[in-house]
């Protein structure tokens, strides 16, 4: 037995949109004259061997795939309860796949403590645990989840534009939670010109916390990245 069976025997938290009728084959007559199944899943079969008595039997249409079924000749049933088991996806696992992941980014772009592990640990789990654990395969790259998640975030969270200019800069609203720390205390404790013929401007951004540190060290050791800021900022030398 393998995992996917043990996890698809033991699921008890299928939801009721995954429910629908597993129980036919679709069988179809291809250009070239020969019959093809294809079951609910969107899973294609080629008859394999002949057609004895009352059933049809089927193999997977992929390489080395394992996947086999029976069908009723007469109905297009399956015979037995379950479809059976691939190494391989589906267009239609796909989707069910791209949705699932598309509703649990949603979800973590608005939970204000999570992350890209934890996210995509969520859609794993759930997607092997689902009624279609194949849809597993079809698990998008973790560098399209890291970006689904970012786009999801900015969304919710539009940060103001780039500027250009310095009077871009004083012209932007910049939003209260870029400006307070996560304690909501200030954090941007000057935004302004810092000359009369308004050319030029500054922000400086620092927390009480780390005023306080600072103001009580005897020694101030500094770093900074100063060869690498943003047009029209330069970092203090
Ligand atoms: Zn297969």
């Amino acid at each position: 037995m393998s995992i996917l069976n043990i996890l698809q025997s033991s699921s008890g938290i299928n939801h009721a949109s995954e429910k629908k009728d597993v129980s036919t084959v679709t069988v179809i007559t291809t250009t070239r004259g020969s019959k093809q199944a294809i079951d609910a899943n969107g899973f294609k079969y080629f008859l394999n061997g002949p057609r004895t008595g009352k059933v049809a039997y089927w193999r997977c249409t992929k390489k080395d795939c394992t996947g086999r079924l029976i069908s009723r000749l007469s109905t297009s049933k399956l015979v037995g309860e379950s479809l059976p088991q691939h190494d391989h996806s589906t267009n239609i696992l796909k989707s069910m796949a791209k949705q699932e992941e598309k509703n649990i980014i949603k979800k973590h772009a608005s939970l204000p403590m999570t992350n890209n592990k934890m996210m995509m640990s969520e859609i794993s789990k759930n997607l092997l645990s689902s009624s279609h654990p194949n849809t597993h395969f079809s698990m998008s790259t973790t560098a399209a989840l890291k970006m689904a998640l970012y786009r999801e975030k900015k969304k919710l969270n539009p940060l103001p534009p780039l500027p250009k200019t310095f009077q871009d800069v004083m012209n932007t609203v910049i939003p209260s939670s870029l400006t307070n720390t996560a304690d909501g205390t200030e954090f941007m404790i000057l935004n302004s010109w810092i000359n009369h013929l308004e050319e030029e401007a500054m922000m400086i951004f620092m927390s009480d916390v780390g005023a306080d540190v600072m103001r009580r060290a005897p020694i101030w050791m500094m770093d900074g990245t100063f060869f690498s800021a943003p047009t029209p900022y330069y970092q203090v030398k």
